[in-house]
């Protein structure tokens, strides 16, 4: 999707702080730091949010998910993080390629 600013940056045409990246997914910081370490994990595939997963997208979000600690730990989260992922208008989902936000290092407030 050339217009996708995340498949832009998953292909390395934007800039963007990447943390992680292997064959499946990348994982960058968020521009807009929501906590004190704020990260985006995308898979490298553009699926639009979760109502979008098709068959075979099992082995991508499993994936994906099943690095969420490692790229955590590497990157400072060692007490604990939130993981988020927005979906349509009513999560108030503002990029259309999927992402889990990772968000803590400091106080999060209780949802
Ligand atoms: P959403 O509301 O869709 O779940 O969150 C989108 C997130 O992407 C926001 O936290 C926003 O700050 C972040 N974001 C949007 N555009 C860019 C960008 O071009 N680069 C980076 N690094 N983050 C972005
Ligand atoms: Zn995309």
């Amino acid at each position: 999707m050339a217009e996708c600013i995340f498949c832009q940056i998953a292909a390395g045409h934007k800039p963007a702080t990447i943390v992680y990246q292997d064959e499946h997914i990348v994982a960058f910081k968020d521009r807009a730091p929501k906590a004190a370490i704020h990260l985006l994990v995308i898979p490298r595939k553009h699926i639009r949010n979760l109502n979008d997963l098709q068959a075979g997208d099992e082995i991508i979000l499993a994936h994906l998910l099943m690095k969420i600690p490692q790229i955590a730990r590497e990157n400072g989260l060692l007490d604990g993080y939130r993981t988020i992922t927005n979906t349509g208008r009513g999560g108030r989902q503002e990029v259309y390629h999927i992402h889990f936000h990772l968000l803590g290092g400091g106080n999060l407030p209780s949802i």
